[in-house]
């Protein structure tokens, strides 16, 4: 059987890129697929009326499948609460939301302004936070017989998150915020059997084409990363929460966050001193 038969997934700014491999490759699945996207410009410039998503729901139609458009914002409240409602109206429930919607700003750290950091924060970490709450409000609404109980949230995040990245500040705190949010949603959310995951992914598309790593590489399709994302969101998954897996090209593996084992000092001789901190620095950090 299809692993997404008779479930309805949400998917974000998937007019373009990774988001409409995931749209495609669900909808082949057997979900019916909100195809959400503002369109416009890398930036997040332009953008509105008709989008990208209207030509991936014509793909996914064409092939047999069910899909519908939305084109609201993931970086509103009431844009969250309209894409929610739209999977609500067309299908009559939730089951699956891939927060995949994103925008670039890049910048040295001394260059980035107030703009450019609060529009990539707001579609990433805000869209991501704002789509999630909405969403597992209607899961949980909908009861364990109408698929709340084995809802599934796919957030995104990325290797610049991870481990940082030149001239990406906003976008690498949006996507690190994104990864602690994912943490806490899988803590708090455990208890409605919800899972919430994320994917750090790598592909070639508009966002990343330009960048020297991608030059003459075939290898890193969207296609690659989006059974990931279909894994982290069917039944597959049912008892795997909280983490984050990364795909690039062939390769597929996870990203943790370690906390070291440390060293004790005797508390009989007292706290530490910044001068034994530096001391026994190794010893702190290593894993
Ligand atoms: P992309 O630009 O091809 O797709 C992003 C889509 O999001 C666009 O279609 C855009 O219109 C849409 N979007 C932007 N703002 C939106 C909003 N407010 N509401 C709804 N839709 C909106 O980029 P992509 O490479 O496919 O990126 C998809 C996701 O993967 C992003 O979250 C990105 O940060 C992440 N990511 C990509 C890579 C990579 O190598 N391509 C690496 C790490 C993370």
């Amino acid at each position: 059987m299809a692993l997404l038969e008779g479930k309805v997934a949400i998917i974000t700014g998937s007019g373009n890129g990774i988001g409409r491999a995931h749209a495609l490759l669900f909808a082949r699945e057997g979900a019916s697929v909100v195809v959400n996207d503002v369109g416009g410009a890398r930036d997040g410039s332009g953008g509105g009326g008709e989008s990208p998503a209207d030509a991936v729901v014509k793909e996914i139609e064409q092939a047999g499948g069910k899909a519908v458009a939305s084109h609201d914002s993931v970086a509103t409240a009431e844009g969250a609460a309209a894409i929610v409602a739209r999977a609500v109206s067309a299908f009559g429930k939730v089951d699956v939301l891939v927060n995949n919607a994103g925008i670039l700003r890049d910048k040295t750290f001394l260059k980035m302004d107030e703009a450019m950091w609060d529009s990539v924060v707001a579609v990433h970490l805000k869209g991501t936070f704002l789509c999630s709450q909405a969403f597992v409000k209607q899961a949980i609404a909908q009861g364990e017989d109408r698929g709340g109980a084995r809802a599934r949230i796919v957030n995104t995040t990325s290797v610049s998150g991870m481990m940082g990245n030149f001239g990406q500040s906003n976008y690498a705190a949006a996507k690190a915020g994104i990864y602690g949010l994912t943490r806490t949603m899988s803590i708090e959310l455990q208890k409605h059997r919800i899972t919430v995951n994320a994917l750090a992914p790598i592909a070639k598309t508009r966002m990343t084409e330009d960048l020297p790593m991608m030059q003459g590489v075939e290898t890193m399709t969207p296609e690659h990363i989006s059974p990931a994302a279909l894994f982290l969101a069917s039944d597959l998954c049912a008892d795997r929460t909280g983490h984050v897996l990364a795909v690039a090209g062939a390769r597929m593996y996870a990203f943790k966050v370690i906390e070291t084992p440390g060293k004790f000092k005797d508390e009989a001789q007292g706290v530490w001193t910044p001068q034994e901190i530096a001391e026994h620095w190794d010893a702190i950090v290593k894993p």
